[in-house]
């Protein structure tokens, strides 16, 4: 496989559900205007921060990677684990890579990521946090830039999601997704950057003023938005995928060979049409892995392709 981006930048927008949709964000609609856009893209079940972030960048799911918000809080990611995240893969392949993981919340940086492999890192709250980024982006030229922004979570679980407030949240965290995006652009290298935003849950709206949360199945918490461009995306609706999915598109981007759905509980594939690349294996049904490697429970795959 070969290398087809000099730069992977994730925005993480923790809790924003699939709301980006009812929000005011006019900095997301435009610069995925020629992008790939989902408003269903499935989340890990519990939809908790660490189980979902760790979806993500550990290519895995829950039922596999066993990681909860207490463990990743008080535990440092162990450097031999059978799941390494994205960033020790691509530091195995690329080791003078410059990896960067800025995280309003600390414990996806602590919890999630290896903590000896050079990887750049700060945290604060988001509004701090944003032009620390750029400075990096501009400074630094990051090859894989992690970051996860929490305000819009605070707003869910403050006003419930979906409400007003909530959505006049991301409407200000649509303004940081822009400023990192000119971040991209002022450094030079966003014509050779696969720029992704994802979600990792939505939540709940109790009504009468009372804050949301979330943890559970429903529509409101397991469906959430994924977008991405880049010079070989698509302009599509993506069709059906999973938060997992986001570390095979990763490490496609980054020419790396993605394990075998059957090794270790991989269960991360690149979602239908994303890339312009017919080499791309068609986005496949893996319930029959449900139960078939040691490592993955119970927990049913089938429904969670929607
Ligand atoms: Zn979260």
């Amino acid at each position: 496989m070969s290398r087809k981006y000099s730069h992977v930048v994730v925005v993480g927008i923790d809790g924003a559900g699939a709301w980006v949709k009812d929000a005011d964000t006019p900095h997301f609609d435009r610069i995925f205007a020629n992008g790939a856009v989902t408003y269903g893209a499935l989340s890990s079940n519990p939809s908790i921060s660490a189980e979902c972030w760790g979806s993500m960048l550990l290519g895995v799911g829950p039922e596999i990677h066993k990681l909860t918000n207490g463990i990743v809080s008080s535990t440092p990611y162990p450097t031999d684990s059978p799941f390494p995240s994205l960033f020790r893969r691509i530091r195995e392949v690329y080791p003078d890579a410059e990896l960067g993981s800025y995280c309003d919340w600390n414990p996806i940086t602590y919890g999630i990521v290896e903590n000896n492999i050079g990887v750049s890192h700060d945290t604060a709250k988001d509004d701090e946090l944003t032009p620390i980024i750029c400075d990096y982006i501009r400074n630094k030229k990051p090859e894989f830039l992690f970051i996860q922004l929490d305000s819009v979570d605070g707003a869910g679980h403050k006003h419930g999601y979906g409400t007003p407030e909530f959505l006049a949240r991301l409407n200000v965290v649509d303004g940081y997704v822009n400023d990192i995006y000119n971040a991209c652009d002022e450094a030079g290298i966003i014509e050779e950057t696969l720029f992704i935003v994802i979600a990792d849950h939505g939540g709940t709206n109790p009504g009468n003023g009372q804050g949301g949360s979330h943890g559970g199945w429903t529509d409101g918490e397991k469906y959430v938005t994924f977008a991405a461009t880049g010079k070989t995306v698509n302009n599509i609706k993506i069709e059906e995928m999973n938060i997992r999915d986001l570390a095979a598109i990763v490490l496609y981007a980054f020419g790396i060979e993605e394990p075998q759905f059957d090794e270790k509980g991989w269960t991360s594939q690149i979602p239908a049409g994303l890339f312009d690349d017919k080499n791309i294996p068609p986005y496949r049904d893996i319930s029959h892995l449900t139960g078939a490697a040691p490592r993955i429970s119970k927990v049913p795959h089938t429904s969670e392709l929607i």
